[in-house]
Order: structure tokens, then C-alpha cells, then sequence
């Protein structure tokens, strides 16, 4: 039985017709940029954010890219940011000319914490911004990062790249709890455009106007000329059709996502494997499960991560690749390990680096079938009986 990571076609072949009559509309008007289609997108994602504001952009990355100018950094300026995390992160940061400064991730959220964060920030003269990452869809500790920014006097910006529809641990969603929060929607997001888009969500009207300028290549207000210097980043009126059609079935993938994930917990737990927070020396099933955080806050498993020794990580893959079972390595080095970034000398990250060489990633999206769900989790504990 194949079981691939993604299943986006039948994904679209069941929103084909929902799909064909937004774009439709689209086509109708002939308004391919900007216009109704995404102000109402626009609309419903600050909804459901709980936030006033949200702005389309050509891509989760321009999202991280605009927040950050938007909130003036710049060049020589410092960003805390993990480097277990997809390149974007970082490469927002270096792009504006500034300097990201990774901290060391916490083994069983993949987040950074306000302790590592503290820790880094003894190693900046010029810090401006904290930019955590709610990885593989779990918020990344809400109250911690706004005291700790506040504290710090640095703005707080969220790559929510991989959160969308987590809540915190206050129970509000991910993109609320920063003054500006970015999202992607690359199509394995979970939610997907047909191509590249994002968005960059907040409150303060100020900050989103600059975001909105910013992509709109620096527009100020009509007849204002141009106030700054941006880029061209906005979303596409066809992409905004598609979001709003997904935006629809979100909440039933998100649960769908989250059963998959509590199915696995269950398999592996009832095979002996190790609660996130007991060391894999321990005994029992070699396997950690990832942490769900406890309610309100709600993890949206936009990735399964397993942890297993790094002797076995490969050879479990393989045998699993053998079952027709597609997994994925993220991320299979640390930023800092990167040759992009090997100018910022960045000193080891001992989680980060075991994370790198334990962690494999289970197919969890919505489309999944119970029985390929079975099939996984059954070969997983086959592995480790064998
Ligand atoms: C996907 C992703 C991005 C970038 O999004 P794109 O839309 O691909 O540019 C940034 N950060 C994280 C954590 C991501 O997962």
C-alpha cells in the first residue's frame, strides 16, 4: 500500500467544482491583482486569526521579509530565530542586511524557548527582534516570547509559516499573539494556493500599512507617490479564490490531521514507546512521540515528527521506503550548518544538531486513509519488534 507524504490530488478532485466557480468569478471580472476576491480573502484570514488586519503577499518568505522592513530592521541589526527551521527564517533576516542569531531549540516542542532566546541575546549588541517558529504546527511559548520582547524592548514577530489554526496556550490563534505573524500558503501548507502566496496578519494599522506598501512597491496612498522603497509582492485575485474556497475546509483537515496524530500517539504509545519528555536511553520502544501541547492550546500537526536514535533513523526510513511508505527529513541540518550562513560563526546548537540526526517525519495530512494510517504505524513498531 503507497503512502505518500501529500495527497493534494484528491484533495482537488474533491474541490474541483468549488474551485472552478471562484475562479470563474475571477475570470468574470478580469481584476487579477488586488480587488474583491482578496480583500474578502484578506478579511476572513484576519477573522480568523482574531486579528484587525491581514495583508496578501506572493509567499510565506516575502511575509517574513516585509514584517521584519516593516519593523525597521535593517542593516546590522540582530534577529533571534531558531535554526531548525526551513531557510526562509533566516534568510529574511540576512536579506535586509541584518544578522540572525539562532537559538538552541527545546527537544520535545521544536521550539525555541525564552530561555535559549536569553541566552542568545547575550550574544547581540543590536538585537531588534525575536522571531520564533511555531514549528510543525505547535505554538512556539506565546506569553514567554511577548514578556520576554517586551522586556528586551525588541518587537516580536511570528513565522506562523506552519501554524495555521494552532491555538496557543491561551487558547487564541497563532497569528494573534505577536505584532505582526506571517503565514505561507505553498501548496503543502496546511492550507495550500496553487502556487506561492502568504500573508502577514496584526493589529497595529500602522505597521500593516507600511507591509502593505512595502509590497505594493512602496505605494503610499493613492495620488501620495512613492513613500519608501518596496518590492512586488502581492497576492494574485486566482490564488485568493482558491485560499477561500480551502479556508472553508480547514477546520475538518485540522481535525483530521490531529486524529491521524493522536492515532499514532496510541499505536506507539501501547508499543512501549517513550512519552517526549523521558531521555531514548530509558528502554522501552526506542521512539519519542511528539509533545501535544495541553488545552486549550492545539497542535495542527502540519508535521508528524518522531524522534529515534540516530543509528536507526536512516534504516528506518529505508524500511519503511520499502513498505511504500514516504517520510521526510526535516530538517536534516541546522541552519547554522548551512554554507549560506557559515559567515555568521554561529557556535553549536547541541539540540538542534541531535534533532537533525533523529528526527523522520510520518505522512499526516488529511487525506490520509485509516488504513494507510495503520499500515505506517504498524511498520514503524514492526521496525523496532524486529
Ligand atoms: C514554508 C515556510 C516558510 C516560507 O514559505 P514560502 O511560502 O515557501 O516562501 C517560512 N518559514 C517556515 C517555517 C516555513 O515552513
Amino acid at each position: 500500500m503507497h503512502v505518500p507524504m501529500q495527497d493534494l490530488r484528491s484533495q482537488h478532485r474533491r474541490l474541483s467544482g468549488e474551485i472552478d466557480s471562484a475562479l470563474a468569478e475571477v475570470f468574470d471580472s478580469q481584476r487579477f491583482i488586488g480587488g474583491p476576491v482578496v480583500a474578502r480573502f484578506e478579511a476572513e484570514f484576519a477573522a480568523l486569526q482574531a486579528c484587525a488586519f491581514a495583508v496578501g503577499c506572493g509567499s510565506g518568505s516575502d511575509a517574513l521579509w516585509l514584517a521584519l522592513r516593516a519593523l525597521g530592521v535593517g542593516s546590522g541589526d540582530e534577529v533571534i530565530c531558531p535554526a531548525y527551521s526551513m531557510v526562509a527564517t533566516a534568510s529574511s533576516v540576512a536579506l535586509l542586511g541584518a544578522r540572525p542569531v539562532f537559538a538552541d531549540i527545546d527537544p520535545a516542542t521544536y521550539t525555541i524557548t525564552p530561555e535559549s532566546v536569553r541566552a542568545a541575546s547575550t550574544r547581540c549588541t543590536r538585537l531588534r527582534a525575536l522571531m520564533p517558529v511555531d514549528l510543525f504546527g505547535q505554538c512556539a511559548d506565546p506569553p514567554g516570547f511577548a514578556a520576554l520582547a517586551r522586556e528586551l524592548g525588541v518587537a516580536f514577530v511570528a513565522d506562523a509559516a506552519q501554524s495555521v489554526a494552532a491555538l496557543d496556550a491561551g487558547g487564541a490563534p497563532s497569528g494573534r499573539r505577536s505584532s505582526l505573524a506571517c503565514f505561507s500558503f505553498y501548496p503543502t501548507k496546511n492550507v495550500g494556493a496553487d502556487g506561492d502566496a502568504g500573508i502577514v496578519v496584526g493589529n497595529d494599522p500602522e505597521l500593516i500599512e507600511q507591509v502593505r506598501s512595502l509590497g505594493n512597491l512602496g505605494v503610499s496612498g493613492e495620488g501620495s507617490g512613492y513613500s519608501r522603497i518596496g518590492i512586488n509582492s502581492r497576492l494574485d485575485a486566482l490564488q485568493a479564490a482558491i485560499l477561500g474556497v480551502k479556508l472553508r475546509h480547514l477546520e475538518s483537515w485540522t481535525a483530521a490531521r490531529r486524529e491521524n496524530a493522536a492515532f499514532y500517539d496510541e499505536v506507539f504509545a501501547r508499543a512501549g514507546a517513550l512519552g517526549s519528555e523521558r531521555p531514548l536511553a530509558e528502554g522501552g520502544l526506542p521512539l519519542r512521540t511528539p509533545r501535544a501541547p495541553a488545552a486549550p492550546a492545539r497542535h495542527v500537526y502540519h508535521h508528524y515528527a518522531i524522534r529515534v536514535p540516530a543509528g536507526d533513523r536512516d534504516a528506518l526510513r529505508r524500511f519503511l521506503a520499502d513498505r511504500a511508505i514516504e517520510t521526510a527529513l526535516y530538517y536534516p541540518r541546522g541552519l547554522h550548518r548551512e554554507p549560506c550562513f557559515s559567515d555568521l560563526d554561529s557556535p553549536g546548537l547541541p539540540e538542534t544538531e541531535s534533532a537533525s540526526r533523529e528526527t523522520l517525519v510520518l505522512p499526516v495530512h488529511a487525506e490520509l486513509a485509516k488504513e494507510q494510517r495503520e499500515h505506517v504505524a504498524e511498520s514503524v513498531v514492526r521496525y523496532f519488534a524486529a
